[in-house]
């Protein structure tokens, strides 16, 4: 099969302005400008479109779907309290099953063809297997929750339910480090190693998290106190990245979400670690949080990626709204070459598929999408400005959309 557009952007070269992909099977085989030889080919038209590598969403929570809208933006706390109230209303499985269809559908309207999606009760993986989108799906382990996985033993055996596909990759998430003890978190981490497998965290998401970790007083809701108390999560009395390091050392590094509170001196130790970290500007907005770190990441060589997190704090699953939102926060100083590596190339660096995914290169998966654009100049700066709805989506080949 051959698709034609006004723009071809590769991500891993600059767009072509009349340019061509070939298709054989599942994968990319030609990229080109121009029209090709059809030959026995199918070839498809697109027209004003622009064709980019499907985008990849890093970290999302597509099982909260159905809470969009039903807990105010605000501070985290209250926040996640209500989240916590939403959660434990009866129907809540059937809920957040359907929330995951919604989630992965809305996502590829929107031309995210891959999901680094964390599930609590690992019930999104099941749901997600039968929807062609590329997921890893990331097994939660929470050790202040009422159901598995609690500890290092049942997030085995969460992860050894999981039946992997060409499009299905599994892999773990400790929770954070205020609801997980530091030996789970790292026994957590072990296993995605030995399994080569990916492992994503939530880490320095918010300041009290932050004076917790240090052995400060830390202006936590009560109730989550006990419960770490009674779990036996203990302040490490460390800066978040000592602790990370205490947790993560000699491991395959990780994905880390959010990062919102870290101390300039602490960067460059987490730039020598390897791990990469996921921003999502417009949860972060939600949250009202200080302004992100995300260009002093930059400046330090931390590898980084834009994620969306879940509809219960954002207002769309659409990749190329939160590249607005952060062109706008950075004041344009990105370009938009670099805007849309951080949702494509990097973000499936991000998830351990860099060389399946992100560009459109020979070898590669056939995961496109294509947006309408009439652009004369920056295709991609004129799809930032626009955030369409995808006009077409391919994963692995197939149309899906
Ligand atoms: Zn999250």
């Amino acid at each position: 099969m051959i698709l034609r557009a006004a723009w071809v952007v590769p991500v891993s070269s600059p767009p072509i302005r009349g340019g061509f992909v070939r298709i054989a099977g599942s994968r990319v085989v030609e990229v080109g400008e121009g029209r090709p030889p059809a030959g026995k080919d199918e070839a498809i038209d697109l027209g004003a479109a622009a064709l980019l590598p499907g985008l990849v969403n890093p970290h999302t929570h597509l099982e909260l779907t159905g809470y969009a809208g039903q807990a105010p933006a605000g501070p985290f706390w209250p926040w996640i309290s209500q989240l916590i109230r939403l959660r434990a209303a009866p129907g809540q499985v059937q809920r957040e099953q359907q929330g995951v269809r919604d989630g992965a559908w809305l996502s590829l309207r929107a031309g995210v063809t891959c999901v680094g999606d964390i599930s609590r009760r690992n019930l999104a993986w099941r749901v997600l297997k039968g929807i062609p989108i590329r997921k890893v799906c990331f097994v939660e382990l929470l050790s202040l929750a009422d159901d598995p996985p609690r500890n290092s033993g049942e997030l085995r055996s969460e992860l050894d339910a999981v039946e992997e596909d060409a499009l299905l990759t599994a892999g773990v998430s400790p929770h954070a480090p205020y609801t997980v003890p530091a030996g789970e978190i790292r026994a957590a981490v072990e296993l995605a190693h030995t399994r080569h497998r990916p492992w994503t965290t939530h880490w320095a998401e918010t300041r009290e998290e932050v004076a917790f970790l240090a052995g400060q007083p830390a202006d936590l809701p009560p109730l989550l106190t006990a419960l770490m108390a009674q779990c036996g999560v203990m302040s490490p009395r460390l800066a978040p990245m000592e602790c990370l390091s205490l947790c993560t050392a000699g491991l395959a590094p990780g994905l880390l979400a959010h990062v919102n509170y870290v101390a300039q001196e602490e960067i460059a130790v987490l730039a020598s670690t390897g791990h990469s970290v996921v921003y999502c500007p417009r949860a972060h907005r939600f949250f009202g949080h200080e302004p992100h770190p995300f260009m002093s990441l930059r400046r330090a060589g931390v590898p980084l990626a834009i994620g969306t997190d879940s509809l219960a704090s954002n207002h769309s699953l659409s990749l190329l709204d939160e590249l607005a939102v952060l062109d706008a926060a950075t004041g344009g100083a990105l370009g938009s070459a670099e805007l849309l590596r951080l949702v494509t190339i990097d973000a499936a660096r991000a998830l351990g598929l860099g060389d399946r995914i992100g560009t459109i290169e020979p070898g590669k998966q056939a995961d496109l999408a294509a947006f309408p654009c009439d652009a004369r100049g920056d295709p991609v700066a004129a799809l930032i400005a626009q955030a369409p709805a995808a006009s077409a989506v391919w994963v692995a080949g197939e149309r899906v959309v």
